[in-house]
């Protein structure tokens, strides 16, 4: 009945422990959707990482600590795993951010990220050892200190010897293209802020970058701690181990120039109506059409009479590995087809493949083997 997210269990482990033991003080990002798997699964997920034997030294610290994006998601993250949390949006003094810093059951195990120097002030004002990572603005130009603006919090650090700092974070863009000459110019901007020393403030908090490009920052500065905050290319990043299907709820015969769905379209063919489970409420979406769409193309397809020249958009339903036709625009938890005639018709209560996005997706159900 469901929108099911299927995961070869045994095949997924392997891959997030080969993962884990690959890149030495890994910081497992828990956000949004938690990737399709939920929030909660991945703490536990990550407290089951931390406690396997990957043959790290112990200050390596991998998966000791797991990032979420949002001070909001920490309720869902904070009982299922018992290390160290840091929150990837910086510190504000208003919202959800202050709820948290004023929780005590948290305070030694949040980390939070600091963009700006008023921010670290205050944070530091209402919670003297709160422990955080300072954020280097990079070429992204999301969040974060310039080079001078990290010189005055390194100044502003200096009168608060008890802070609790935990390094510099650095957000890349996931453009191609080697980061390793940025980073290196960021780093001595790190450098020249002469930060305070302590036992994290040589650590530097990445993300996207390559294990190429770590292993050649690692050479190059010795003294720092890299670690890797990642999501994507730890949860999803062995996809053959994952896939996604949904139910054939109901199958009606239909006659060219039949009426069906809520706009009340004509069949343009004979063939089959599909109802499939996987609406907007999963984030099944409409797809662009895919292939040419200039003029010449859309001639070519009117020329064949294809079914997009009618109107059907292609979905992310496959059946037998042929991808299918929407009938109408995806309903909120349930989706018409059209399979023509001739194509071999599922029964009901088959399932059928979907193709989807696993960070915008809302299953039903997920079944790990
Ligand atoms: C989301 C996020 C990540 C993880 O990104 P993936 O592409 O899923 O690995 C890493 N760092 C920051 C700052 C993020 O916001």
């Amino acid at each position: 009945m469901s929108l099911t997210l299927n995961v070869d269990g045994p095949r997924w482990r392997e891959h997030l422990r080969r993962t884990a033991a690959a890149h030495p003080g890994l910081v497992p990002v828990v956000k949004g959707n938690g990737y399709g798997f939920t929030l909660g699964r991945l703490a536990r997920r990550t407290q089951w990482l931390a406690e396997q034997d990957l043959g790290h030294e112990p200050d390596a610290g991998t998966c000791d600590t797991l990032a979420v994006g949002m001070y909001d998601e920490l309720e869902e993250v904070v009982q299922r795993f018992d290390g160290s949390v840091v929150v990837l949006t910086p510190w504000r003094p208003f919202g959800s951010a202050l709820e948290a810093t004023a929780d005590d059951s948290l305070a030694d195990r949040l980390v939070h990220t600091v963009g700006r120097l008023e921010d670290l002030e205050d944070l530091l004002a209402r919670r003297p050892r709160a422990r955080f990572v300072l954020e280097r603005l990079t070429s992204m130009q999301r969040h974060g200190l310039s080079a001078r603006e990290l010189w005055a919090v390194g100044e502003a650090l200096r009168a608060h010897p008890g802070a609790r700092l935990e390094g510099v974070a650095m957000h890349f863009p996931l453009a191609q293209g080697s980061h390793t000459s940025e980073a290196s110019r960021l780093l001595t901007d790190v450098v020249g802020a002469q930060l305070p020393p302590g036992p994290r403030s040589h650590t530097v908090w990445v993300s996207h970058l390559s294990d190429t490009e770590l292993s050649g920052l690692r050479a190059r500065w010795p003294d720092f701690t890299f670690r890797s905050r990642m999501g994507t290319g730890l949860w999803l990043g062995d996809r053959g181990s994952l896939s996604v299907t949904s139910t054939v709820l109901d199958v009606h015969p239909l006659e060219r120039g039949d009426v069906f769905g809520y706009r009340g379209r004509t069949a343009p063919k004979s063939g089959h109506l599909l109802v499939v489970t996987g609406g907007t409420a999963h984030g099944v979406g409409l797809e662009a059409p895919t292939g040419d769409l200039g003029l010449r193309g859309r001639a070519a397809t009117l020329a064949r009479g294809g079914l997009d020249a009618v109107g059907f958009v292609r979905s992310p339903f496959s059946i037998d590995g042929k991808q299918r036709l929407f009938a109408e625009p995806p309903h909120m938890q349930a989706s018409m087809l059209f399979v023509p005639t001739g194509a071999r018709v599922p029964a009901v209560g088959d399932v059928v493949d979907v193709r989807v996005r696993y960070t915008a997706t809302a299953f039903d159900r997920i079944v790990v083997s």
